[in-house]
């Protein structure tokens, strides 16, 4: 974390209360937890929780726990909860002590549910799930209470007995908690806190088949690791009193400055989808290529694209926290990762769209090397060689046959600069059978390295090349918006929304330096964009860039 230690953050509504906490002596320490379900990759939604948590726990020199919140074995699995831990680390934060997981409190849980059950605060209910839909009532009206409610403690001691016994079947019965059939929360209208699933589980194996619900693992998971302040997202808002009321009615946690549930609202991207049931639904029907498909907004299809930690930091830092609803732009994610690559990014130059280019009276046969430097602004990036000769490859975009004086590129008869070298003028041009062209000839003015013509010329545009010789063909992935709505889980299917161009694949070649480009470095690519190598499908024999972002915010 020591990049990130100089950075001045910006307070939040969460952080005044911890200010306040402190103050106050109610704590003298803070503690808080990263709580992911391992049900699928983590995605830019977790990585402001992640930053908000592990954020806290850095600046008050405190601690900040990573969970798994393990509950629904059926759904998760150990290739997820290594991708979190991958994720966590890559974004620079290392969690206290051992990994913690729900399941590790499976035993005291069952406990717990027992206190409840001898205070007449638990039964077991046989009622099946349309009957509990029926009697849980609406918003508007009461729910009734369940025939099952006033079953003795000692029958339901024995019941929830026979169902950590296998001696019902899945869905037959459920253990509830006895609140209040009329709480106009709906999540107080005697909560189901523990079912019936015969499922194997990735950490408990067959261990057990009944399993706590999220609601109460999550309080009592808090309660024993000692968090100070358990932050969530808004949809828990409701939740909290059920927080409370089972931490309220356990003996080992009923104290004054136990575990505090806060919400924030939760971030929404534009043109992205922010589920994992969702994104898991894109993978399973091969719409994109993986989880970890750089058009993906998890932190394994981001990372593969070429964004940093500390421009995804950056963004969370951005948009702040606070508990109104929000969308925010895709355009300010960008603005991060550019921002910082801008500073940091080698320069190069790759053709994506090539067609020749021939200088005529350049040797035939000749070449030389040309020094130029990494970055403009960073002398200590370096310089690197160019070689340059007779034959060079350029951008079909970059000539045109006849343009107005807002072309600032190559034009027949007129002159332009190829970058770091010599200014060239185009004399002629081949074209295919369909009137593509092909070759461009041109003359070069060989006083022009590095120098302005001695005539006084002006010669305005630059664009960018590779020798044909020393070039290295590459596969360039550019990528868009996977979707074309700004809100696609408005959508009614995700079919009608999808961008059919958000991959477009080009081949063209780039700077011989480049076969050395380390998987996942950031590069930009003259007039072009940020790229890296692809990590997963790039070799020195086949190269592959990802474009992580293109220069300019083109939807500005
Ligand atoms: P998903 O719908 O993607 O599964 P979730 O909330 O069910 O999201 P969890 O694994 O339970 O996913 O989340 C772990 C933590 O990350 C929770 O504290 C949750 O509130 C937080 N989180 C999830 N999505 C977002 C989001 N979009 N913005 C901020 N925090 C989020
Ligand atoms: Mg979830």
């Amino acid at each position: 974390m020591s990049q990130v230690d100089t950075e001045v953050r910006p307070s939040n509504f969460i952080r005044n209360i911890i200010d306040e906490d402190l103050a106050s002596g109610k704590h003298t320490s803070v503690h808080t937890r990263f709580p992911p379900e391992p049900n699928g990759y983590l995605h830019i939604g977790h990585a402001k929780s992640i930053c908000l948590n592990f954020g806290i726990a850095r600046d008050y020199q405190g601690q900040c726990n990573l969970r798994f919140d393990d509950t629904n074995p059926e759904k998760e699995n150990i290739d997820y909860v290594n991708s979190i831990k991958e994720d966590v680390h890559w974004l620079g934060f290392q969690w206290s002590g051992d990994i913690h997981y729900s399941s590790d409190y499976f035993d005291k849980l069952y406990g717990y549910a027992i206190e409840l059950i001898n205070k007449g605060l638990a039964y077991v209910c046989f009622l099946n799930g349309e009957q509990t839909r029926e009697y849980r009532g609406t918003l508007k009206a009461p729910g009734k209470n369940s025939p099952y409610r006033d079953t003795s403690v000692a029958e339901n001691l024995a019941l929830f007995e026979k169902m950590r016994a296998g001696e019902f079947k899945e869905g037959e019965c459920s253990l509830r908690a006895k609140i209040d059939m009329a709480s106009p929360f709906m999540c107080m209208r005697d909560p189901v806190i523990y079912r019936i699933k015969f499922a194997h589980h990735h950490q408990t194996g067959d261990k057990w088949c009944i399993y706590p619900m999220y609601d109460f693992t999550h309080c009592i998971s808090d309660a024993l690791e000692e968090i100070t302040h358990s932050i969530c997202t808004l949809e828990f808002q409701d939740n909290r009193r059920l927080y409370d009321w089972v931490l309220d009615h356990l003996d080992d946690f009923n104290k004054p400055n136990r575990t505090r549930q806060y919400e924030f609202s939760r971030l929404n991207l534009e043109y992205t989808l922010m589920s994992k049931r969702k994104l898991n639904d894109l993978v399973v029907r091969g719409l994109v290529s993986g989880w970890d498909d750089p058009r993906m907004p998890t932190i394994a299809g981001v990372r593969r694209r070429g964004y940093t930690p500390s421009a995804m930091r950056e963004f969370c830092e951005r948009i702040g926290v606070t508990k109104q609803d929000n969308l925010i732009e895709i355009g300010m994610l960008e603005a991060c990762i550019r921002e910082e690559l801008n500073d940091t990014a080698p320069r190069a130059m790759a053709v994506i769209k090539p067609i020749k280019l021939v200088i005529e009276n350049y040797p035939a046969g000749q070449f030389e090397t040309i020094k130029a430097a990494a970055h403009p602004n960073d002398e200590s990036l370096g310089e690197r060689d160019l070689p340059f000769g007779r034959e060079l490859y350029i951008d079909e975009a970059d000539f045109r046959e006849e343009a107005n004086k807002h072309y600032k590129r190559l034009v027949l008869g007129k002159e332009v600069r190829l970058r770091n070298a010599y200014v060239i003028k185009a004399e002629r041009c081949d074209k295919d059978a369909e009137g593509n062209v092909t070759t461009v000839y041109c003359t070069y003015d060989a006083e022009t390295l590095g120098s302005n013509p001695a005539d006084g010329r002006k010669v305005k545009g630059v664009i960018h090349w590779v020798e044909q010789t020393h070039a290295k063909p590459a596969e360039f992935r550019l990528y868009d918006r996977l979707f074309t709505d700004p809100n696609p889980a408005a959508a009614e299917t995700v079919d009608e929304v999808l961008n059919p161009e958000s991959l477009v694949i080009a081949h063209g070649f780039v700077e011989p330096g480049l076969v050395a480009a380390p998987a996942s470095k950031a590069y930009q690519f003259e007039r072009e964009g940020y790229f890296c190598a692809d990590s997963k499908d790039s070799t020195a024999d086949a190269l592959v860039f990802n474009r992580t972002v293109a220069l300019r915010d083109s939807f500005a």
